[in-house]
């Protein structure tokens, strides 16, 4: 397990890498891995010959109001955890490599329709910050694959959108959402929390539990059950930003199938995010055998 910060000798390993036929799986990360980054590294270990986990705390998704400066970073204990999971290499790039030009880099922007929703809405440079960090790390490491987790939803949708737009010859792999024992999906962000904070916390998933359950049963007034739920977590004590189902392949309104409960809350300080899917998705399209010479870009399926 390597750990490398200079693009200049990443770009020497992979190009080696790729001359030898080697397939390589990137899993992005902003680093302060919890178990949830270590189920994509796993999935990544099964799928490629070579991984590479990036850990960047990527200051273009952040506003000046938000939390880059405290944002969790401990490089240290992240390369004990991912020892375990063996992957070939740990890229730690500084912002300066990044973005050479800083403020005056190019940017990417995803379609408005879906970077300014639901998150957008209180984070409006969010995605547009995600798509340009995403794009530059996958223009340096090549990879076949590239892992995110199925817990930041929107993101998921939006970089395989983005994908396919910009004609990346990459299939994007989905990891279901890890949650601890309460069912609070594992976030960097929960250190800001208490332990009883974090049990708190996890009335955000219950209460959307409940409203999946409802729907199951036949309730389908989602305008009602989403203000019901609204109203619960306020008089809880969290601050809800949205609560809304929402077609989880596309983000469309349009809720004939693929319904999903998408949810963000603030308790405090820290903002939580989550989503439940309501309809099972179709199975996530990751190829038996995967051959690098022809990419396998109609395995997307949005
Ligand atoms: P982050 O470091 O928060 O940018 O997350 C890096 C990747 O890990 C993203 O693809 C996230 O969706 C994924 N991830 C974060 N938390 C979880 C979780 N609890 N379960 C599964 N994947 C997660």
């Amino acid at each position: 397990m390597q750990i490398i910060s200079q693009i200049s000798d990443l770009n020497r390993l992979i190009k080696k890498w790729r001359l030898s036929g080697q397939t390589i799986g990137l899993v992005p990360t902003m680093g302060s891995l919890h178990d949830g980054h270590l189920r994509l590294v796993e999935m990544a270990r099964k799928d490629s010959d070579k991984v590479v986990v990036s850990i960047f705390v990527n200051p273009t998704q952040f506003a000046p109001t938000e939390d880059f400066d405290q944002y969790p970073r401990d490089i240290d204990s992240d390369r004990v955890k991912l020892e375990k999971y063996s992957p070939d290499l740990i890229f730690t790039p500084t912002t300066q490599a990044i973005y050479p030009k800083g403020a005056a880099s190019t940017r990417v922007c995803p379609s408005e329709s879906l970077s300014q929703i639901l998150c957008g809405k209180s984070r409006p440079h969010f995605f547009d910050g995600v798509a340009q960090v995403c794009s530059i790390l996958f223009n340096i490491v090549q990879p076949d694959f590239a892992y995110f987790g199925e817990k930041d939803r929107q993101q998921l949708v939006i970089i395989r959108r983005m994908v396919r737009d910009l004609h990346f010859p990459i299939i994007i792999i989905n990891v279901p959402t890890e949650r601890d024992v309460h069912g609070l999906a594992l976030s960097s962000r929960n250190s800001y929390l208490s332990e009883e904070q974090r049990i708190f916390a996890s009335e955000l998933f219950k209460t959307m539990s409940r409203v999946k359950s409802q729907i199951l049963a036949g309730n389908q007034d989602y305008a009602y059950l989403c203000n019901r739920a609204i109203e619960h977590l306020t008089n809880m004590g969290f601050v809800v930003d949205y609560f809304e189902l929402r077609n989880s392949i596309d983000l469309s309104e349009d809720l004939q199938a693929n319904r999903c409960i998408f949810a963000a809350a603030n308790l405090e300080a820290t903002r939580l995010i989550d989503n439940l899917l309501v309809d099972a998705e179709p199975a996530t399209p990751i190829p038996v055998s995967y051959n690098i010479d022809s990419q396998a870009t109609e395995l997307l399926f949005f």
